[in-house]
């Protein structure tokens, strides 16, 4: 297998990990493993509404629970509040937005969900606020970038940039540290494909070359019967919930694995790697 110096875990705050996530977060064990890469957790707690103590908490609970190990990155919530947390990287995503604003390719937006939801049944955005020139230091508006001259999915046409709360958008925020971090390998679920799309297209304008030439790999998502996508709020394939029923972790591998329809018996995260090719 080809050689890499870094990748990262990347979860978010938001609700408690589910099956998903594990399968998500250990098939990038078993691949740095492999590869050679270290390992980044990385807390993406930029979202601040949605970040809670209990779901930092349930982070370390689960990585711990089910062995995956890390290199870098906060060993606990402590080093996480102390060092770690987004929060002390805003710096780093200004200085992006500064520059997007300098090269001219951002533009205002005040549309509200209900007017995007009005233009596009999906809400997909047609670029309606790109000729109304709303100065950028208007409150209340997200920055979205032009990318009319990109051949991006249309979900990520004028993607967000800065939301309206003034911290920078997901998008954003997940390249520059992944720039930062110098990660050459990338593995999250196929659900965020049209993310790598937009992120790749913002790199090429940031001049961030190293994120252009990463590798990405795109897991399939476990799906609850063989069709529902899991969610953070079900309870049921919740990590927490196997963990607090005393369940060992070897059969939480073992339901991830069943889960994929693999042909063999999973144990542990190591025996995740052939599942890709
Ligand atoms: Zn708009």
């Amino acid at each position: 297998m080809q050689q890499f110096t870094s990748t990262r875990i990347a979860p978010t705050p938001s609700g408690f990990l589910h099956l998903g996530n594990a399968y998500s977060f250990a098939l990038t064990a078993a691949l740095a493993k492999r590869s050679g890469a270290q390992i980044l957790l990385r807390i993406d707690d930029l979202d601040r509404k949605r970040v809670k103590s209990e779901y930092l908490a349930d982070i370390f609970d689960t990585l711990s629970y089910l062995e995956i190990p890390w290199d870098t990155g906060p060993r606990d919530y402590h080093e996480y509040e102390a060092t770690f947390s987004q929060v002390h990287r805003m710096a780093l995503y200004e200085d992006a937005l500064r520059q997007l604003r300098a090269k001219g390719v951002v533009f205002a937006c005040d549309c509200s969900r209900t007017t995007l939801l009005n233009g596009h049944p999906q809400g997909v955005y047609t670029g309606a606020c790109k000729t109304k020139r709303l100065s950028l230091d208007t409150p209340g508006c997200s920055w979205r970038i032009d990318t009319a001259a990109a051949a991006l999915p249309e979900y990520m046409q004028y993607f967000v940039v800065r939301k309206k709360d003034g911290f920078p958008a997901y998008q954003l925020a997940s390249l520059v540290d992944d720039t930062h971090f110098g990660i050459d390998l990338v593995v999250r679920g196929s659900d965020l494909w049209e993310s790598t799309q937009a992120q790749t297209y913002l790199a090429e304008v940031l001049g961030y070359p190293a994120f252009r030439d990463a590798t990405f790999c795109h897991h399939p998502l476990l799906t609850a019967n063989g069709q529902e996508k899991l969610s953070k709020s079900a309870g049921a394939t919740s990590v927490r919930y196997f963990r607090r029923q005393g369940i060992a972790k070897e059969e939480i591998y073992q339901t991830i694995g069943r889960l994929l329809g693999l042909a063999y018996p999973v144990y542990g995260w190591q025996d995740l790697v052939p599942s890709i090719g």
